[in-house]
C-alpha cells in the first residue's frame, strides 16, 4: 500500500509520502528508549498538564482536523468533529483518573507474612501501536492517553491512507509539551511492522484491525514474548424481543448499521428479530435506512459518505452478490450509485444462510443482514453463531431476558436498550476472534503496566 491521502469522495490521489528509512527507523527506536529513560520519571501531575494542554489544542484544532479525516478516509464533517472532541474527553478523563488508577495497591500484609505489600503499576517501554484508518484519531488515543499517562512512550504505525491525521498526533503531543520522543509516528508499510516488533527496544504491542494483521502481529509478539493487546473485527448482533419498543430499536439499528458509513468494528451487523414484531421492525428498519442521505461527505446534511477504499466497496458488493445468489433477499440498497467516489448505499438482506458469506464474516460497509427467530434461546445461539465477539445488543423490557443477554451473549460487551459505543469510563475490547485484552478504563492503563509485587519485611 502507497502512504498517501487518497480522497474516497473524488478517488483522486492528494498527496503522497516516503516511507522511513531503515537509518531514520532506528534513529526513532533509539529516540523511544532514550525519551522512555527520562519521560518514565516525570511526575503524574507533569503528564496530566501536559495530557490537558493536548485536549484543549484537540478541541482547538476540530475544524482542521476533522476535514483531514474526513479527506483521507471518508467519514461524515460531522461525525470526524464529534471524533475530534470524543478524544479530548478521553485525553481529559486520563489526566484526571490515572493517579487513582496508578496508585500503589495494599494487599493483606500478614497474610503473606510482610509489614507491608502492595502492587506497584510501572510503565514497560516503547510500544507500538498499529492501528486503522476507520477512527484514525480515536483508535490512537485510545492507546496513547493510558499509555502516555502511564509512563510509556507510544510509537505509531498507523494506516497508510491516513498519513496526515498520523502526522498531526505526533506534532499534537509535541505542541502540548510532552518530551521529544515520547509519541511519535513512522510512516512505514506494513511490512516493516515485524522488523520494528522484534526490535528489543520496543516492549509491547497494541494492534487494531484485520484478523490476518492481528494474527500477524500476536505470532511475531508471542515469538519475540512481547505482551499485546488485540482488537479485531466484530460482527455485532443487535436481537429485538417482543417487549421491546420496536420504533427506537428499528431507529438505533439503521444508527448503528450506518455508523462511520458502516465501517466499524461495533456497527451492529446481524439484526435477530422476534417473530413477534419481525413485520413492524423491518418495516420501520428499511424506511430508517432507506431514508439516509448519501452524499458529499463535506456536506453537513450528509449522513453516509462513502467508503474508504475502492477495494473495500469491491468486498460489500462481492458479500451482497453472494448472498443474494444464494437466495437472499434485497429489501433496499444493493447498488452502487454512479459517478466517481467509492459510495455504497445502506441497504438490508433479508434470509440470510450460514453458506452465505455474510452469515459469518464481517461485512465493512452499511449491510445489514436480517433474521427472524422464535423466542430467547434461539435468538441466543444465532447471536453467538459467528467466531467473533465483540459488541452486543439486545433490546425488552423482560427482566429475565435482560438477565439472560448479560449473561448469554459471548462478546466483550453487551448493551441493553441501546447501540454498543465505547466510553473511556468502561472497558472495551472482545473475546474469540474479536481479539484480547482490554483498552479504555482502568483496565486500559493497566494493560501496559508492570503489576510488580513488592513485598517488605
Ligand atoms: P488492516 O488490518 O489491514 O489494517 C489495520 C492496520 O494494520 C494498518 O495500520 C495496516 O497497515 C496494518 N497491517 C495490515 N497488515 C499487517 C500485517 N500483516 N502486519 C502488521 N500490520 C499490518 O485493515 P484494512 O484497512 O485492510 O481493512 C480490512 C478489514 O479489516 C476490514 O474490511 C475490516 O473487516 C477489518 N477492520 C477492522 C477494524 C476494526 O476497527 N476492528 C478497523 C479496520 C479494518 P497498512 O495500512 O499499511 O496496510
Amino acid at each position: 500500500m502507497p502512504i498517501a491521502t487518497t480522497n474516497p469522495a473524488t478517488g483522486k490521489v492528494e498527496r503522497t509520502f516516503d516511507a522511513l528509512s531503515e537509518e531514520e527507523i532506528d534513529r526513532r527506536l533509539e529516540l523511544a528508549a532514550t525519551a522512555f529513560g527520562s519521560y518514565r520519571l516525570t511526575g503524574l501531575d507533569e503528564r496530566a498538564g501536559w495530557m490537558r494542554a493536548a485536549a484543549d489544542l484537540l478541541d482547538g484544532d476540530a475544524d482542521r482536523i476533522a476535514a483531514v479525516m474526513t479527506t483521507e478516509m471518508g467519514k461524515t464533517i460531522t461525525a470526524a468533529r464529534a471524533e475530534a472532541h470524543k478524544c479530548a474527553k478521553a485525553l481529559r478523563y486520563y489526566a484526571e483518573h490515572a493517579a487513582g488508577f496508578l496508585a500503589d495497591r495494599p494487599a493483606d500484609a500478614e497474610a503473606v507474612g510482610a509489614r507491608r505489600a502492595y502492587v506497584r503499576y510501572q510503565p514497560l517501554g516503547p510500544v507500538l501501536a498499529v492501528m486503522p484508518w476507520n477512527f484514525p484519531l480515536w483508535q490512537v488515543v485510545r492507546f496513547a492517553a493510558p499509555g502516555l499517562m502511564a509512563g510509556n512512550v507510544g510509537l505509531l504505525k498507523h494506516a497508510s491512507n491516513v498519513p496526515q491525521t498520523a502526522l498531526y498526533l505526533q506534532e499534537l503531543f509535541e505542541r502540548a509539551g510532552f518530551p521529544e520522543g515520547a509519541f511519535q509516528t513512522l510512516l512505514i508499510r506494513s511490512g516493516e511492522v515485524e522488523r520494528v516488533l522484534r526490535d528489543p527496544r520496543v516492549r509491547a504491542a497494541t494492534l487494531t484491525g484485520s484478523e490476518p494483521a492481528g494474527r500477524s502481529v500476536a505470532a511475531i509478539a508471542g515469538d519475540e514474548v512481547k505482551p499485546t493487546v488485540l482488537e479485531l473485527g466484530g460482527s455485532d448482533p443487535f436481537v429485538v424481543m417482543p417487549s421491546a419498543d420496536v420504533e427506537a430499536a428499528a431507529e438505533a439499528a439503521a444508527t448503528s448499521r450506518c455508523l462511520n458509513n458502516g465501517q466499524s468494528c461495533i456497527s451492529a451487523k446481524r439484526f435477530i428479530v422476534d417473530e413477534a414484531v419481525a413485520d413492524a421492525f423491518e418495516e420501520r428498519f428499511v424506511a430508517c435506512m432507506a431514508g439516509r442521505r448519501v452524499g458529499d461527505p463535506m456536506d453537513e446534511a450528509t449522513d453516509v459518505g462513502p467508503l474508504a477504499s475502492e477495494q473495500g466497496r469491491a468486498d460489500v458488493e462481492e458479500f451482497v452478490a453472494d448472498a443474494l445468489g444464494r437466495g437472499a433477499r434485497l429489501l433496499c440498497g444493493g447498488e452502487r450509485p454512479p459517478g466517481d467516489g467509492w459510495y455504497y448505499p445502506p441497504t438490508v438482506v433479508a434470509d440470510v444462510t450460514p453458506e452465505m458469506k455474510m452469515f459469518n464474516q464481517e461485512v465493512f460497509g452499511p449491510v445489514a443482514s436480517l433474521f427472524r427467530v422464535r423466542g430467547v434461546s434461539a435468538a441466543v445461539e444465532l447471536a453467538n453463531a459467528t467466531g467473533f465477539g465483540l459488541g452486543s445488543n439486545a433490546w425488552t423490557e423482560d427482566p429475565g431476558e435482560r438477565e439472560r443477554f448479560a449473561r448469554e451473549l459471548d462478546a466483550g460487551q453487551v448493551f441493553i436498550n441501546g447501540m454498543t459505543t465505547s466510553f473511556p469510563e468502561l472497558p472495551f475490547g472482545g473475546v474469540k476472534r474479536s481479539g484480547y485484552g482490554r483498552e479504555l478504563s482502568e483496565q486500559g492503563i493497566h494493560a501496559f503496566c508492570n503489576a510488580k509485587t513488592v513485598w517488605e519485611s
